[in-house]
């Protein structure tokens, strides 16, 4: 096989573009001629034309307007394979709201995104592995917003995490509900209840889902009588919109929020960086998101970071800030 190809399965991060689709509800307005085009000779580039002027980006892989779950799903699946055999997993979408985010996690239900899809493959693996391990899964989910939210409990828990300088070792969140899943079915049911619990709990706050980050983590313990046991985890995290709502003039709590949020996108972008640069100091204290993920964003684990991008001229700002952000993780 190619070198090339030797070596991106080597990459324990790995940065793909999914440029959305325009869809009819965006042809309205103004700005809506299409100004990034994927390559089709070259699946890692694409091209953003702004003011006249033509911008290439090289990232690890570039979907097609046109991809589907399944074949985004695909560039994951290998992910979820190691998340079984001892590997931490991160898998992040970021982009502007409207990007498609929540289609690429969440997705619809005639067309599921990659945390069922993920899941769903978790359990089909773990079911075939069943002659030689035992696994133990478990899922929790929080919302990030202003506070951070338990979505598995009923009326909206706030947690308190504390982040406490010197609290090394395991992390750990009081009072957070964790429940142990025994099929897909099951979790698919937990997967509802958490989407309706962000629905419900951001009802008071304005365009509150795409203030705040949603993460879904799964544990996978795996028994096995000659080696023993191992822990992993599976993050999935729809990441608040990534657009710099301070240059709107906000102000007020929603200037605070946007600050929050771009701190949180910011402090994330230099722990990858760090990561990939294998620098010693990982600033995993500077946001509570990074916080909450330190354990499973270090040594020995795998990050996907699916940058959303839409296509539209009216929107090429935002698209160039998301994969300036892309380029610089990648
Ligand atoms: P975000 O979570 O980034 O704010 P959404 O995922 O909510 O964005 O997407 C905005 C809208 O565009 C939704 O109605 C969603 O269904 C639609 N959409 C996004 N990506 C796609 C896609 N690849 N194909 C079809 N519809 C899409
Ligand atoms: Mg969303």
């Amino acid at each position: 096989r190619k070198l090339h190809e030797q070596l991106v399965e080597l990459k324990n991060i790995r940065v793909l573009c999914r440029v959305k689709p325009v869809l009819k509800e965006d042809q309205h307005e103004d700005g809506q001629s299409v100004v990034v085009t994927t390559d089709p000779d070259n699946e890692s580039s694409l091209n953003v034309l702004n003011k006249g002027k033509g911008r290439t980006f090289e990232l690890d892989k570039v979907f097609h307007p046109h991809a589907g779950q399944e074949e985004v799903f695909q560039e994951i699946e290998p992910l979820v394979i190691s998340c079984i055999d001892g590997y931490h997993v991160c898998i992040f979408a970021y982009g502007q709201t409207g990007s498609g985010k929540t289609y690429t996690m969440e997705g619809s239900v005639e067309n599921p995104g990659i945390n069922q899809r993920a899941l769903k493959h978790l359990f089909s693996e773990i079911e075939e592995r069943k002659d030689m391990w035992s696994y133990t899964v478990t899922v929790s989910s929080v919302e990030i917003y202003n506070e951070v939210l338990d979505l598995l409990s009923k009326d909206g828990e706030k947690l308190d995490i504390k982040m406490n300088p010197d609290g090394t070792g395991q992390l750990h969140v009081p009072g957070l509900r964790v429940i142990e899943v025994k099929s897909f079915q099951h979790i698919k049911k937990i997967l509802a209840m958490a989407r309706r619990n962000r629905i419900t709990f951001g009802t008071q706050m304005n365009e509150h889902s795409s203030r705040s980050h949603a993460l879904l983590c799964i544990t996978v313990q795996g028994t096995d009588l000659a080696t023993g046991s191992k822990t992993t985890k599976l993050n999935l995290v729809d990441l608040a919109g990534s657009e710099r709502v301070w240059k709107s003039g906000a102000e007020g709590e929603r200037l605070k929020e946007a600050q929050n949020i771009n701190r949180s996108l910011l402090a994330l972008g230099d722990v990858i960086q760090a990561l990939r640069a294998r620098q010693t100091h990982i600033p995993f204290r500077n946001s509570r998101l990074t916080y909450l993920l330190q354990d499973s964003l270090g040594k020995g684990s795998k990050t996907a970071m699916v940058v959303q991008v839409s296509s539209l001229e009216r929107n090429v700002g935002e698209t160039l800030c998301s994969l300036k952000f892309a380029q610089r993780v990648c």
